[in-house]
């Protein structure tokens, strides 16, 4: 929407219903191009576009199945959802972070949700700081 003007106003707009399509539904498609850094018949993993760490990768549901953010997750989603956090994993083992890294789901307003369908961030090769933001 080129009404928003940043991330973070998204971010505080109403939660969409959770059929509606994002950005997201492209990158998969291949109709936006994404740096994608691993991707099977379920999952894409693809480089943030707006890194917040030297390594920052989301990873989603192909398909997303009502899963706008994790809020809405029902006892259908558990295996997708097992697959995600595994496949954060195999990520950070492949982009080299030995040494740790940071996952996050960020769940409506408050939470800084900015687009409706579910992601995992996975965040590393920086020291990370507690609280976050
Ligand atoms: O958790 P949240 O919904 O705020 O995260 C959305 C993320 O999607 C942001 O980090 C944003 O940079 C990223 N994004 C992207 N490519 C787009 C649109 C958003 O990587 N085309």
């Amino acid at each position: 929407n080129p009404l928003m003007a940043s991330e973070k106003e998204a971010a505080l707009a109403a939660a969409p219903p959770s059929d509606s399509p994002t950005i997201f539904d492209k990158i998969i498609k291949k109709e936006i191009p994404s740096a994608v850094v691993f991707e099977d018949d379920k999952v894409l993993a693809f480089r943030d576009i707006s890194p917040q760490a030297p390594t920052h990768i989301l990873i989603i549901p192909k398909v997303k199945d009502g899963l706008s953010g994790l809020s809405k997750a029902e006892e259908r989603h558990c295996e997708i959802l097992g697959r995600l956090l595994y496949t954060a994993k195999l990520v950070a083992k492949q982009e080299g972070l030995e040494d740790g890294f940071r996952i996050v789901i960020n769940d409506g307003p408050s939470g800084c949700q900015s687009v409706y369908h579910l992601h995992i961030h996975l965040l590393g090769g920086r020291q990370m700081n507690w609280p976050p933001g």
